[in-house]
């Protein structure tokens, strides 16, 4: 088992497959994109089984893949069906924007994927295309229909924003109930190249929680995912809340982050100066122990966000 300096068992970690993306949001990225990185600096999937394979045999059971968009990167059925194959490996999720989900939903749960997070803030066309900066809609919806379909387990990721979507949690919440899923709102987070939005946009996760037990029969949940969301219970569906600026989660952090240039982050919200590059390592046929119990020692007791705003993209360190 794997165990931190502040006593946090680490058995999650989360594998941004490619920092690129056929969206622009303007929460995760600038218009013209983020600096990517280099096509040879990109970890094949041999490599990221392999670090995997060695996190599997200290005790990390759970993944989810994420970006960037994952369902750019080509043959990704291909690092599933390799990643489920690890002994030890329990659950494979994976985070998508759902605009390429409808062909690829089918090879994905034949392929080993557990579950599926959709992000969709809007179900308004309008407002999804200019917060997408290029997004249709109804290639979401239609992509959450078919995963449904045929049976892979999902659930929605909605970033509250003022001014965007709170005007919209009635829609919202009753796409995902007649669809039997669950949905989960998330507190925006700062990124350093457009402060202006998250200051402009921000809302404490209270108002989406505040309203949901004003209009709806709420009771609390003692349901858990992997990740840091709390839930209310309503007719047998679930509403999750996932706060990382007002209330914070750090407490019981279980994860870690590996970039899709090799480097594995212990925390959001710290970047470079946290960072362990596992992509050197393997490239020198080095042992990687050593780099994974120095990981443990860094890995800092809680985020920061407000100081030190997330840096580069999220798209890049994979949100
Ligand atoms: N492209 C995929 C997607 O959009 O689901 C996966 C990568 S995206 C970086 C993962 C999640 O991070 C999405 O649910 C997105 O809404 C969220 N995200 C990105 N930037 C964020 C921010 N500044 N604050 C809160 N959530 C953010
Ligand atoms: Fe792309 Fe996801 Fe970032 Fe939107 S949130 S730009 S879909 S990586």
């Amino acid at each position: 088992m794997l165990t931190d300096s502040y006593g946090r068992t680490i058995d999650y970690i989360r594998i941004s497959v490619t920092d690129r993306c056929n969206y622009r949001c303007f929460y995760c990225m600038p218009e013209g994109g983020v600096k990517l990185i280099h096509r040879k600096e990109l970890l094949s999937y041999e490599e990221i089984a392999e670090v995997i394979k060695q996190f599997a045999a200290k005790g990390v059971s759970k993944l989810r893949l994420t970006g960037g968009e994952p369902l750019i990167r080509s043959d990704i059925e291909k690092l599933i069906k390799m990643l489920s194959s690890i002994r030890g490996i329990k659950k494979i999720a994976m985070t998508t924007n759902g605009s390429l989900l409808e062909n690829k939903a089918a090879k994905l749960k034949a392929n080993g994927l557990n579950s599926v997070t959709v992000s969709l803030d809007t179900l308004n066309n309008e407002k999804f295309e200019k917060l997408t900066r290029m997004g249709i809609v109804s290639d979401v919806v239609c992509g959450i229909d078919e995963a449904i379909r045929i049976g892979l387990d999902l659930k929605l990721n909605t970033v509250l924003l003022r001014g965007i979507n709170e005007n919209e949690l009635d829609e919202l919440i009753s796409f995902a109930f007649k669809r039997d899923i669950t949905i989960r709102f998330i507190e925006l987070m700062p990124a350093d190249y457009d402060i202006g939005f998250y200051k402009k946009r921000f809302m404490p996760i209270s108002y989406v929680s505040e309203f949901v037990k004003k209009r709806y029969d709420a009771k609390p949940s003692n349901y858990r995912s992997a990740g840091p969301a709390s839930y209310v219970e309503i007719n047998g569906h679930l509403i999750g809340f996932i706060s990382a600026v007002s209330v914070g989660f750090c407490d019981n952090c279980n994860r870690i982050r590996l970039a899709s240039n090799g480097k594995i982050y212990p925390c959001l919200g710290h970047m470079e100066e946290y960072s362990v590059d596992f992509k050197k390592a393997l490239g020198k046929g080095e042992s990687i122990d050593d780099l994974i119990k120095k990981l443990l020692e860094i890995k800092p007791k809680s985020h920061n966000l407000l100081n030190l705003s997330i840096k580069s993209s999220m798209s890049m360190i994979g949100g």
